[in-house]
């Protein structure tokens, strides 16, 4: 199939490389010139485990190219995936500034396009977004009818990031939320060889969905974190006691998220817990126990500076920056809001994270980095050993393999502060920095 993609950032980057792979011709389209021209490279904008050999092949076999202009993209294609950020507003609400511009640039250039078309949305927007913004949108400025001259479909991406691939390729399940039957049914086609079940329901039972499973997840810590602290206060390992609740399969719970740790973060949980409280707030719905997982979220991170200042030192290395290992991605980073809360009350800080410190130099966040966050970015050594030597008390922030021989190194030389488990069964001290 010919598809094109818009939105070359975490999701579209990972897609776009994917149906390359599965031999595709893929046009990603992006208005960032620096993000066109690095896929162009072969290279990947984002630092995404093996997403980079993935972009390199599709480019070299000729399934891969970038371009910022709609208009060719549209022509040359018979599908366009909307994939452009949906982040958070101020109030909690979405902003939906960019899938508005995108949807009026699609229109604008399927004017000119003979032939049907089809536009699935895969940003997670919330019910009644696609029916009634994106759909007027795009038929104004086409003067074309949804399900008529073009299909219209949902199509909610469940990708995490640093397994960003194998997710893509062993999905839980795919959800097409369609407008009309034409549009499900080319999506099917392109995802049967999955190994996942297809679920195909109305748009909106697809924008929901996304949104119920990012909440549960946002849940799961957050009950989990709350569990390890009660435990932990009583001298129990949470870790063990939440590795038994998850035992039960009758119950269907998987483990996954279910680890006391550690605040969530990223640019999912955050902004989608956000905008289904505000959304449910506006329409007088009762949501005490989702209005609580924010700041229950904060707790942990203000639990993490306790522990930093329990220990009465002032020289604090941290490792790891972004919001998950083996990405590059700094949004909404629990530890970078770890970091300021240090900062602002002057403790010397200095910080190792190699995908942050490759994505300051070489990644397309390099602008963002340097410029957005320059009193954290300057804090960043290259070298990890530079940082445990120049702490007091180290920062466990993200489960990283490399971190383990410095770390059981150095456990008895400075204090530890664990927010990931690192020490699985901790001894009664070692309780003392564990978060949770
Ligand atoms: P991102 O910010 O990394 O990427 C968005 C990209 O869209 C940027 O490169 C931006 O330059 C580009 N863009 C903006 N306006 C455009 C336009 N008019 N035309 C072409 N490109 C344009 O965002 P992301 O993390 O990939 O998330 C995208 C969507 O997918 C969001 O709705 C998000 O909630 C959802 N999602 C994200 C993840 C994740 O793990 N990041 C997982 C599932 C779903």
């Amino acid at each position: 199939m010919n598809i094109s993609i818009f939105g070359m950032g975490y999701v579209g980057a990972v897609c776009a490389a994917c149906f390359a792979e599965r031999g595709h011709t893929v046009i990603g389209v992006d208005v960032s010139a620096d993000k066109v021209g690095i896929i162009n490279a072969g290279k990947s904008p984002i630092v995404e485990p093996g997403l980079e050999e993935l972009i390199a092949a599709g480019v070299k076999s000729g399934n891969l190219r970038a371009t910022s202009a709609t208009a060719d993209a549209i022509a040359n294609t018979e599908m366009s995936m909307i994939c452009v950020g949906t982040p958070s507003k101020r109030s909690g609400d979405l902003d939906l500034g960019y899938i508005e511009a995108v949807a009026r640039e699609i229109g604008a250039a399927l004017k000119h396009k003979n032939g049907r078309h089809t536009i699935v949305v895969r940003s997670t927007v919330l019910p009644g977004t696609v029916n009634g913004i994106v759909v007027p949108l795009i038929e104004q400025a086409s003067g074309k009818l949804a399900g008529v001259d073009f299909g219209i479909a949902v199509n909610p991406e469940f990708l995490r990031e640093s397994t960003a691939i194998y997710d893509y390729n062993h999905p839980p399940m795919t959800v097409i939320g369609e407008w009309d039957k034409a549009s499900g049914d080319l999506l099917a086609s392109l995802y049967q060889h999955l190994p996942a079940p297809i679920v195909r329901k109305s748009i909106e039972v697809a924008e929901m969905v996304k949104y119920s499973c990012n909440v549960w997840h946002a849940t799961k810590i957050s009950f989990a974190n709350e569990i390890g602290n009660i435990a932990k206060s009583m001298g129990v390992d949470g870790r063990q006691v939440m590795e038994v609740v998850c035992q039960d399969s009758k119950l269907n719970l998987s483990d996954y998220y279910m680890r006391p740790g550690f605040a969530f973060g990223g640019s999912c949980l955050p902004k989608d817990v956000r905008a289904l409280t505000y959304r449910a707030t506006q329409m007088d719905v009762e949501i005490p126990m989702l209005k609580s997982l924010m700041s229950t979220n904060y707790a942990q991170v203000k639990k993490a500076f306790d522990l930093v200042e329990s220990f009465g030192k002032r020289k604090v290395g941290m490792l790891g920056l972004s919001f998950k290992a083996k990405t590059d991605d700094l949004r909404e980073s629990p530890l970078v809001e770890l970091a300021e809360m240090l900062l602002g009350k002057g403790y010397e800080l200095s910080i190792f994270d190699k995908n942050v410190e490759y994505a300051r130099v070489h990644g397309a966040n390099r602008d963002y980095i340097n410029g957005k966050i320059p009193h954290i970015s300057s804090l960043l050594k290259p070298d990890l050993q530079d940082v445990i030597d120049d702490s007091e008390v180290l920062v466990l922030g993200l489960r990283d393999r490399s971190f383990e021989k410095y770390v059981n190194g150095s456990r008895n030389e400075r204090k530890v502060v664990d927010l990931v488990g690192y020490m699985p069964h901790p001894s009664t001290d070692e309780m003392q920095g564990i978060c949770w």
